[in-house]
C-alpha cells in the first residue's frame, strides 16, 4: 500500500480563515493530522472534519484537546487573564471529551516561559500540565507537548512523562543530547519537525539529521509555521519537510516516509470516529 503522510501537530482551524480549501487539499494529498484544539469552537470544526473523514473513507483527521501553555497569561475578552474556575471548566471538559472517546491525544499542553508574561503564570502552567498528564493517564491518551524556554521543566516531570503511553514533542525545541537524555529517562518521547528544518535552524536539522529513525515524526503547525518568505503553512509543506529530512539523514525519502508513517501509527493507534456527545 502507498505510503501517506502525517502531520503530527495542525491546527486546520486556525488554518481554514487563511486558506479555505485546505480541507480539500488534505484530502488529495491524503494527509493524516493530528488536529490541536484549545476552544470548543476550534474542537467542534475538527471533530465535524474527522467525521467526515471517516463516513467517507478519506484521510483520517485525530482529534485532540488541550489547554494551550499561554492561555493562562493571555487576556481574554473582559481583559482579565483566566479565573481558577474557568481553567477549571476547561480541565473539566477535557476529561469529559477523554471519556467519552473522543480524543486521539491531549494536545497540546506543555509551557511556554518564553517572556515575562508567561513567565509569571508558570505556577499555573504546572498545575494544568499535571492536570492533562493526569488525564492523559486515566485514559491511556498520548500527549503532544509544546515546550518553549522549558526544557528543563520536562525533566523536572520525567518520571510521570515516563508513565504516557507516547509524548509528542512539537516542533522539538531542544538539543540532541537533550532528546536522547528523555529517552534515557524512559520516556517514550517522538520527535516532531517542520519547516524549521527547511528554514535553516541549526539545531533542529542536526537533531533531525540524529535522531533514532524510530523516533522521528513530520508536521506543520499548520497555519503557524511557514517556511521563510510563505505566509502560512499547509499540507504541501509535508512532501518538502520529508525530502529535506531524508537529505539531512541520507536515506532516500520513501523510506524515511515509511517509518515515520509507521510512528505515527504506533502513537495513534486508534482512528475511531468520533461519537457524538454533548460536550
Ligand atoms: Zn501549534
Amino acid at each position: 500500500m502507498k505510503t501517506m503522510l502525517t502531520d503530527a501537530h495542525c491546527h486546520p482551524f486556525d488554518l481554514y480563515s487563511c486558506f479555505p480549501q485546505a480541507e480539500d487539499e488534505r484530502e488529495s494529498l491524503r494527509v493524516i493530522a493530528a488536529a490541536s484544539a484549545c476552544g470548543l469552537d476550534e474542537f467542534a470544526y475538527n471533530e465535524e472534519l474527522a467525521k467526515k473523514s471517516a463516513t467517507k473513507n478519506l484521510a483520517p483527521l485525530l482529534s485532540c484537546f488541550a489547554v494551550h501553555p499561554q492561555l493562562p497569561a493571555v487576556k481574554t475578552l473582559d481583559g482579565e487573564p483566566l479565573t481558577n474556575d474557568e481553567i477549571n471548566n476547561y480541565l473539566e471538559t477535557l476529561n469529559n471529551l477523554a471519556a467519552a472517546g473522543r480524543l486521539a491525544a491531549i494536545g497540546e499542553c506543555g509551557f511556554d516561559l518564553f517572556n515575562v508574561s508567561f513567565k509569571e503564570t508558570e505556577a499555573v502552567q504546572d498545575r494544568i500540565f499535571i492536570a492533562h498528564l493526569e488525564t492523559a493517564l486515566r485514559h491511556d491518551l498520548p500527549v503532544i507537548l509544546h515546550v518553549r524556554r522549558a526544557i528543563h521543566k520536562i525533566f523536572a516531570n520525567k518520571k510521570i512523562l515516563s508513565k504516557c503511553r507516547a509524548v509528542v514533542f512539537h516542533s522539538w525545541p531542544g538539543t540532541f543530547d537533550e532528546g536522547m537524555s528523555i529517552l534515557r529517562h524512559r520516556v517514550n518521547a517522538f520527535f516532531s519537525f517542520g519547516n524549521t528544518i527547511r528554514n535553516g535552524h541549526k539545531q533542529a536539522m542536526l537533531c533531525c539529521s540524529k535522531f533514532p529513525a524510530e523516533r522521528l515524526l513530520t508536521e506543520t503547525d499548520a497555519p503557524f509555521q511557514p517556511l521563510r518568505g510563505q505566509n502560512f503553512s499547509g499540507w504541501t509543506d509535508l512532501p518538502h519537510i520529508i525530502e529535506k529530512a531524508s537529505s539531512l539523514r541520507n536515506v532516500p525519502a520513501n523510506e524515511l516516509e515509511t517509518q515515520i508513517e509507521n510512528n505515527f501509527k504506533n502513537i495513534f493507534n486508534s482512528f475511531q470516529s468520533a461519537i457524538p456527545v454533548s460536550i
